[in-house]
């Protein structure tokens, strides 16, 4: 049904524009009689871009529609027009593929750029143990309570006082037999003789507020070390 129409309409148009061509070459030979003077260029320009401004039933229509000089003009204007129109056309498209390209070029980037959450700055802590007493395994703590942020943190812990040289095993634990490790983190301690610290970055992100363990271990001698430590 929609092939049909579109087929008929296409049979008009062939035929109007037959039609058209065979007017226009009778008035080209000059075997027209136009009625009234040639129109001015502004309105030939307006006759050949359609304009609104001009009606059909304007005198000078008839006139350009008739007369040999003025319809050669008009149909120059027109090809100047329709080239004009074209160009624009085609600047359109290409401004529209341009900014479509973009579009997918910052999606794809945006996709492929990699979320440094990892590369986030960890947040400086310092935890001073030298003068905490020493809670070895599961001995009743009475030490006043270290914190930290919930928070990617980088802890520096000074040592109790008589603690040695070496590697150490950070970690935060639920209970006191460090069963339950929700954090850890490990570094060489550095420091001066007889005051060591150890520096180690521990991401505490997920963890809840309220009490855990803070654990030291030496990894060469396994001593660990219990301190009650709150996550704020
Ligand atoms: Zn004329």
């Amino acid at each position: 049904m929609w092939l049909n129409l579109r087929w008929r309409s296409r049979a008009e148009d062939r035929l109007d524009a037959w039609i058209t061509r065979q007017h226009q070459e009778r008035v080209l030979a000059g075997r027209m009689i136009p009625v009234g003077p040639c129109p001015d260029e502004a309105s030939l320009k307006s006759i050949a871009k359609h304009s609104k401004d001009i009606s059909l039933s304007d005198p000078r229509v008839n006139h350009a529609a008739n007369c040999p000089a003025c319809m050669k003009r008009v149909l120059e204007l027109r090809l100047v027009y329709r080239s004009r129109r074209r160009r624009l056309m085609f600047t359109a498209a290409a401004g529209c593929c341009l900014i479509v390209v973009s579009i997918v070029v910052v999606a794809i980037r945006r996709a492929n750029t990699p979320h440094h959450s990892s590369d986030m700055a960890a947040i400086p802590e310092i935890i001073d143990l030298w003068n905490a007493g020493t809670n070895r395994g599961d001995q009743p703590t009475r030490l006043q309570p270290v914190s930290l942020p919930a928070a990617l943190v980088k802890v520096t812990i000074i040592l109790p006082r008589y603690s040695e040289p070496g590697r150490y095993m950070v970690a935060v634990t639920r209970d006191q037999k460090g069963i339950d490790l929700v954090a850890r983190g490990s570094a060489a301690s550095t420091g001066e003789v007889n005051r060591e610290e150890v520096s180690v970055d521990i991401d505490l992100r997920n963890l809840q507020r309220g009490d855990y363990f803070l654990l030291t271990t030496h990894e060469q001698n396994q001593a660990s070390y219990y301190y009650p430590l709150q996550i704020k």
